[in-house]
C-alpha cells in the first residue's frame, strides 16, 4: 500500500488516485471479523456487506446510496435493515459518521473508541481520518475557558488532497 507519510495520529490517509483499493476492503473486512470474534459480536452478511459497500470507496457514501447498491442484490432491504447495520457497524466503531455530508466513511484503524477528525477533499471526495488528542485536548481547553464542558467533538475540514492540488 502506496501511504504518504502519515504522523501516528492519522487512522486513515488520503491514498494515491490510483492504488489497489482490494487491499483496503480486505483490511477492512478483516479487521471487523477479528474484532466481532474477539468481542463475541455477529458480524452478520447483511452487517458484513453493508460495510464492505460503505468501503467501495474512499469517499463517504449516505445511506441511501448503501440501500440502492443493497437492493442490486437483495431486491427486499428496507431502510431499517440499512439503519440497523449502520448503527452495529458506527457502534462497534468500523464506521463514522461525516455529520457535514450526512455520510458513513469506514475506519481505518477500528479498535478503542475515539473521535475522528475529517479531512474532505472537494476535488476527489474522498476522506481522510486523523485522531490528534492534541487538537482535542486544545479545543477541551478553549471550551473550558467559556465555562462549557465538551462530551464530544467533532471536526470536519474540507480542501483539497495533495493529489487533487497536483492536477
Ligand atoms: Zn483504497
Ligand atoms: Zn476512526
Ligand atoms: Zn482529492
Amino acid at each position: 500500500m502506496s501511504k504518504p507519510a502519515s504522523g501516528s495520529s492519522v487512522r486513515r490517509p488520503f491514498m494515491a488516485h490510483e492504488h489497489n483499493h482490494s487491499h483496503c476492503v480486505d483490511d477492512a473486512l478483516e479487521q471487523a471479523d477479528a474484532q466481532c470474534r474477539r468481542r463475541g459480536q455477529r458480524l452478520t452478511p447483511l452487517r458484513r456487506r453493508v460495510l464492505e459497500l460503505v468501503w467501495a470507496s474512499h469517499e463517504p457514501v449516505k445511506a441511501y446510496d448503501l440501500l440502492a447498491r443493497l437492493r442490486e442484490n437483495n431486491p427486499r432491504a428496507a431502510p431499517p435493515t440499512v439503519y440497523r447495520a449502520l448503527d452495529f457497524l458506527l457502534q462497534e466503531g468500523f464506521i463514522h459518521r461525516v455529520a457535514t455530508l450526512n455520510a458513513f466513511v469506514g475506519c481505518g484503524e477500528p479498535g478503542e473508541a475515539h473521535g475522528g477528525q475529517f479531512l474532505i477533499c472537494t476535488g476527489c471526495g474522498a476522506a481522510a481520518e486523523m485522531d490528534d488528542p492534541q487538537l482535542s485536548a486544545i479545543l477541551a481547553e478553549r471550551a473550558r475557558g467559556l465555562g462549557f464542558r465538551v462530551d464530544h467533538t467533532t471536526l470536519e475540514m474540507s480542501g483539497l488532497c495533495a493529489a487533487c492540488q497536483t492536477r
